[in-house]
């Protein structure tokens, strides 16, 4: 097919949750429906509206949901994907396209603890670049980042930081997450300018901090910044966020080779917090206030409410 030599797809990411009290929670499948159909658009691909996407999520999870892990922490991972089906080899948008929805159980990211990460900021190499294809979920995305993740892990890291593929100056995200600081009591996050994924993680975090009424800054995030920050001690904490791992605290920053560490290297306070707020939605174990999640099980009645 020509997507597998011209990378026309697109793809989503999501949970379904097994609550305590046996209810079927997807977690904002309105965002990835709003998500992909941005993707789509950039890729010339054609548009799964927001009811198709729903509908075909809400039908395979109902038919899998004895593979929803029961145990707290494990889910349901749900993967849609949509590429260009047809054969060709001439460089053109596909004439024919597939979308796909499959599932598989996931265990929990982190055992007992949650593990601190350490970070190799990438100096060199570039995840995306103003007017590419940065904030869509697409497969060039992954390809083009897998050798300097290989790179960080043989240096001993976790994970590339990346930076603007411009100045190679301002902070972008970690790995495939987004990424925040703790600066004072302000939560820092770079902006959304074109180059960043935009990820439902990170929204939600964005909500939460202001519900608990923490200012949020969304800006330009200079490394020098960071690395200033952590040796005066202003920059406390700093974590990834992203479905896979929810929320994954950064413990050490490697600038210019110097490995710098953020708490002692130990989960923070905030960030602990920001982990147990989001798992609770999702798991139902709190008030659903912002009406986040897809409940699978009484399609009568949702059904009636669209
Ligand atoms: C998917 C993804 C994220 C996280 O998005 P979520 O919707 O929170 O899972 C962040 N960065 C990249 C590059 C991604 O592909």
């Amino acid at each position: 097919t020509g997507s597998l030599h011209y990378s026309q797809s697109a793809f989503e990411g999501l949970k379904a949750f097994h609550g305590a009290d046996g209810v079927i929670r997807i977690f904002r499948p309105d965002m990835n429906a709003k998500r992909l159909a941005n993707s789509c658009e950039r890729l010339c691909l054609p548009e799964v509206d927001e009811r198709t996407f729903k509908a075909a999520i809400r039908e395979l999870v109902q038919i899998d949901k004895a593979w929803i892990p029961q145990k707290r922490g494990q889910a349901l991972y749900i993967r849609p994907l949509i590429f260009g089906d047809e054969e060709h080899l001439d460089v053109r948008p596909s004439n024919r396209y597939r979308f796909i929805v499959m599932t598989c159980p996931v265990r929990a990211y982190y055992g007992d603890e949650i593990a601190p990460v350490a970070l190799d900021v990438q100096n060199h190499y570039t995840r995306a670049a103003p007017g590419g294809v940065g904030e869509s979920k697409t497969g060039g995305n992954y390809a083009a980042a897998l050798l300097p993740g290989e790179k960080a892990r043989a240096s001993g890291f976790n994970q590339a930081l990346w930076l603007d593929g411009v100045e190679h100056r301002y902070v972008e995200e970690v790995g495939q997450m987004n990424i925040f600081f703790r600066m004072g009591d302000t939560v820092v996050t770079p902006d959304l300018r074109g180059t960043i994924l935009p990820g439902v993680t990170r929204d939600s975090v964005i909500t939460l901090l202001h519900d608990r009424g923490i200012t949020v800054e969304e800006r330009r995030i200079d490394i020098d910044e960071v690395a200033e920050g952590i040796r005066s001690g202003h920059l406390t904490e700093a974590f990834g966020a992203g479905t896979a791992a929810v929320i994954s605290p950064v413990g050490q920053i490697a600038v210019q080779g110097e490995r710098l560490t953020i708490n002692d290297n130990k989960l923070g306070p905030l960030t602990s917090q920001l982990y147990d707020a989001v798992t609770a939605i999702q798991y139902g174990e709190v008030e659903d206030t912002h009406n986040w999640n897809m409940v699978i099980g009484n399609e009568g009645t949702q059904a009636a409410a669209e």
